[in-house]
């Protein structure tokens, strides 16, 4: 398990660093290419590579967030382009450096996501380079540089084939790392679609989802409202209020922990416990526990206990509307009622009596 995580702890920190990656693995390959043609005496494609190597280090030392990276990967692209026209001049078109060229067209788009459009602009230029290129050896004269190829032409086969493979495995690199940011951008919208950003609670948009394709028949709905809560924000200030909310929602994760349950926040300081297959009784501990947890754990800078006003109530899952609307009737009750308590069907009449102004 552990073994997983590391490896996917890994792929990501990779993804998100995929362009300085790929530069890496460029300043790599001509560092390897620049020794071994200078071992080879082929000082043109020795220089080439030295230079391209320099170039390399530049755009590294250049890249210093992802927005840099991805500009440094267009000038990679188009220095590409040239080192290849170069070298397959200087091969006469048998070495595969064009494969480079070919690779760059798809790997262009998946690594710079940011240049929208424009990466469709420099496709257009890389098909262009490469249908050029492929002609170098019709453009330039044979005579020209003859003396280099003659000493390079035993070796063009094994060249062309290590120059498809470094190809092939960059277009695979690319669109691996690719689809790998495509699904955590998709798990990241799944997530904020679906829960409130500060409490980390699920969101409205969750429950009526939830309550569509449940299963069980009978729900019951612990509907809370922070007490006093407009005075935490005058008193102590909006980040302090933040920080209620964020304490509440850790008290019902901890607390209710183990429970079918889902915690929404419902409104701005107004929360759902929402039990798809719970009775009441039930659901009443469950809340009582809860007022008790909060107003343990949640005390304020003047050291005044954080208190909640619940109301309770229990249906079908095809009335949940109703439910609710229930729920929100003793919630009103019970804060008309002196708040810090909960208002259920049980206690309802004792609560009514004492709020004439609720019809
Ligand atoms: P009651 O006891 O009757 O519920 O009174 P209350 O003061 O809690 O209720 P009221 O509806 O008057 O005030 C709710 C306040 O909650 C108003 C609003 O500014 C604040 N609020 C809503 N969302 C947030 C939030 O995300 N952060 C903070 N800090 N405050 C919020
Ligand atoms: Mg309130
Ligand atoms: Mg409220």
């Amino acid at each position: 398990m552990k073994k997983t995580g590391n490896i996917s702890a890994l792929l990501n920190k990779m993804g998100k660093n995929r362009n300085t990656v790929f530069l890496v693995m460029c300043l790599i390959v001509h560092i390897a290419y620049f020794s071994v043609f200078f071992i080879m005496g082929a000082i043109p494609l020795c220089f080439i590579n030295g230079l391209s190597s320099v170039f390399y280090v530049l755009f590294l030392l250049f890249s210093k967030d992802r927005e840099k990276s991805e500009k440094a990967t267009v000038w990679a692209y188009f220095e590409i382009i040239l080192f290849s026209t170069l070298c397959e001049i200087f091969t006469r078109n048998t070495f595969g450096f064009i494969y480079y060229v070919i690779g760059m067209v798809p790997a262009i788009f998946y690594l710079c996501p940011s240049y929208g459009k424009k990466r469709f602009i420099f496709q257009i230029f890389g098909v262009l380079s490469a249908l050029m290129i492929h002609h170098t050896q019709i453009l330039i004269p044979h005579s020209f540089f003859s003396q280099v190829f003659e000493e390079l032409s035993p070796y063009s086969r094994i060249f062309n084939f290590i120059n498809l493979i470094i190809t092939l495995l960059t277009v695979l690199y690319t669109s691996f790392f690719y689809e790998l940011e495509l699904n955590m951008i998709k798990t990241e919208l799944d997530y904020s679609s679906t829960h409130d950003p500060l409490t980390g609670l699920y969101n409205r948009r969750f429950l009526y989802d939830a309550v569509i394709k449940g299963e069980k028949d009978q729900i019951s709905i612990v509907l809370f409202d922070i007490d006093n809560f407009k005075k935490i924000n005058d008193r102590f200030g909006h980040d302090i209020g933040d920080e209620v909310l964020k304490k509440l929602s850790s008290c019902i994760q901890e607390g209710l922990n183990g429970d079918s349950l889902y915690p929404v926040r419902w409104g701005g300081e107004e929360f759902i416990l929402y039990y798809k297959d719970m009775d009441i009784e039930s659901a009443y501990e469950r809340a009582r526990l809860l007022c008790r947890i909060i107003s343990e754990k949640i005390i304020l800078p003047n050291k005044e206990h954080v208190t909640v006003t619940v109301g309770l109530a229990s249906g079908k899952r095809a009335e949940f509307d109703n439910v609710v609307k229930k729920a929100d009737e003793y919630l009103y009750i019970g804060k008309k009622c002196g708040k810090n308590c909960i208002v259920w069907p049980k206690n309802e009449n004792e609560y009514t009596k004492n709020a004439p102004t609720v019809s």
